[in-house]
C-alpha cells in the first residue's frame, strides 16, 4: 500500500502532467489561430469566402474545446493514451485534408500544414505509432489528392496573396521548427532525469551494502564479497586470507562512557582500520564490534603482517575526544583459504583461531591451521 508521501507524490506528478497537456493543447490552440489569421488574410482579399476562416475556427475551436474539458475533468487519466494524442492529431490532419478538399485552391498550403501536426505529434507518439500516423495519413492525403485532381493550387495571383502564402509559409516553418527544438528539450530532460535516477539507484545500491554506523560492509554485502574473492582466488590460484576482528572488552567501554560514546569509538576504529587497507583489501562488519577482512592475493605470511599492523594501529589509538584514556585493544583469528574449501569452512576457522586469541589473553592475533600464536609485540 502507498504511504501518504507516495500518495502525495503521485498526485504531484499527475498535476504537473496534466498541466502539461494543457500547455501543449494551449499552443495547439495559438496555432489553430494562426492558421485562422492567414484564412482570414485570404478572406479579406477575397480569395475565398469568409465562411472558410469562420468554420476553420469553429472546428477547431470545438475540437480544443472538447479536449479542454477532457483534461480538466481528468477524463483523459482513464485512458491508456492519457496525452490523448491519437485524438488530438487525427483533429489535425483531419481539419487539414477536409479543407483541402472544400477549399482546394489554397491545398497546397493545407499540405504544408501537416507538417506542423506531425511537429505535435512527435511530442507525444512513440515510433511505432509515428509510423502508424505516418501511413495512414499519407493513404488518406493521397485520396483526397486523387479527389481534388488538378483543382490543388496555391494562390499567388496578386502580390497580396503573395505576402499572405509567405506569411502562411513562415509561420508553418516557425512552428514546425519551434516543435522540434521543443522534442530536443524533452528529450535532454528526460536524459537528465534518466541520469539523476541512475545515480540515486547506485547511491540506494551503496546505501545497501554499507553499515551505517561504520561505513564498512554490511555483513550480507562482505559475505557476498567472500564469495566472489573465493571463486576469484580458486580461478587464478592466487592465495586468500580471511581475518575475523574483535575488540576486547568493549561492553567495558559502553558501560564506562555511554553508548553513544561506544559508537563513535567504533566507528573511529572502523575508519581507522579502512585507513590501513589496500584498495582490494575489505572490511565489513560482521557483527556488533566483529569486523571481517578480506585480503585478497596475500599470502599467509603478508596476511600477519596487516593484521598485525592493524592490531597495532589500534591500540595506539586516541580514540574519542572527552573520553581519554580509552585504550582498546583488538583480536584477531585469521586463516588461509585451502584448496576446495567453502567460505564458511574459511570464516570458521578465522572465528575458531579470534576465540584461541581471546582465550590466551587478547589484544592478539591467531593464525588458524597451526594456531600459532603471534606474540604481540
Ligand atoms: P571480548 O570481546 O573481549 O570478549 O569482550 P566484549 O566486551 O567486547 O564482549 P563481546 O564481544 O561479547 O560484546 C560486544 C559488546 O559490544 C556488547 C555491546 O555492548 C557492544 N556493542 C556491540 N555493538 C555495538 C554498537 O553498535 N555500539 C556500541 N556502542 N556498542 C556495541
Ligand atoms: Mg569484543
Ligand atoms: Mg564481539
Amino acid at each position: 500500500m502507498p504511504t501518504v508521501n507516495q500518495s502525495n507524490q503521485q498526485a504531484r506528478n499527475v498535476n504537473r502532467a496534466q498541466a502539461e497537456r494543457l500547455g501543449v493543447l494551449g499552443v495547439a490552440s495559438a496555432s489553430y489561430g494562426l492558421d485562422t489569421l492567414w484564412l482570414a488574410g485570404f478572406a479579406g482579399l477575397g480569395t475565398v469566402p469568409a465562411a472558410v476562416p469562420v468554420s476553420y475556427a469553429l472546428a477547431a475551436g470545438c475540437a480544443t474545446g472538447f479536449f479542454l474539458v477532457a483534461f480538466i475533468r481528468a477524463w483523459n487519466l482513464r485512458l491508456s493514451d492519457p496525452h490523448l494524442a491519437a485524438p488530438q492529431l487525427v483533429v489535425g490532419y483531419l481539419l487539414q485534408l477536409l479543407f483541402l478538399a472544400v477549399v482546394p485552391q489554397l491545398g497546397v498550403l493545407f499540405l504544408a500544414n501537416m507538417f506542423v501536426v506531425a511537429a505535435f505529434g512527435a511530442l507525444v507518439l512513440t515510433l511505432r505509432h509515428f509510423l502508424l500516423a505516418w501511413l495512414l495519413v499519407s493513404l488518406a492525403t493521397g485520396l483526397v489528392l486523387f479527389m481534388v485532381g488538378d483543382r490543388l493550387g496555391i494562390p499567388v495571383a496578386s502580390r497580396a496573396e503573395q505576402v499572405v502564402v509567405w506569411l502562411a509559409f513562415a509561420s508553418f516553418l516557425g512552428r514546425a521548427s519551434l516543435l522540434s527544438s521543443r522534442t530536443t528539450h524533452l528529450r535532454e530532460r528526460l536524459r537528465i532525469r534518466n541520469e539523476a535516477l541512475r545515480a540515486s539507484v547506485s547511491q540506494v545500491q551503496r546505501l545497501a551494502q554499507v553499515d551505517e554506523l561504520t561505513q564498512a560492509w554490511n555483513r550480507r554485502a562482505i559475505l557476498a564479497h567472500a564469495e566472489d574473492a573465493r571463486v576469484d582466488a580458486e580461478a587464478c590460484g592466487a592465495p586468500l586470507c580471511v581475518a575475523m576482528l574483535d575488540l576486547d572488552h568493549f561492553k567495558a567501554i559502553n558501560d564506562r562512557w555511554g553508548h553513544l560514546s561506544g559508537d563513535r569509538v567504533l566507528s573511529g576504529v572502523a575508519g581507522r582500520l579502512m585507513a590501513h587497507l589496500r584498495h582490494t583489501d575489505r572490511l565489513g562488519r560482521y557483527g556488533g564490534e566483529e569486523f571481517v577482512l578480506l585480503l585478497p592475493g596475500t599470502s599467509l605470511g603478508e596476511a600477519t603482517a596487516v593484521v598485525e599492523r592493524l592490531r597495532r594501529a589500534v591500540a595506539a589509538g586516541d580514540w574519542e575526544e572527552g573520553v581519554p584514556a580509552v585504550t582498546l585493544t583488538l583480536s584477531a583469528g585469521l586463516a588461509e583459504l585451502a584448496a576446495a574449501e567453502s567460505v564458511e569452512s574459511l570464516l570458521q576457522r578465522a572465528d575458531n583461531a579470534l576465540y584461541e586469541a581471546k582465550r590466551r589473553g587478547r589484544d592478539r592475533l591467531v593464525v588458524a591451521g597451526a594456531l600459532a600464536a603471534v606474540d604481540p609485540g
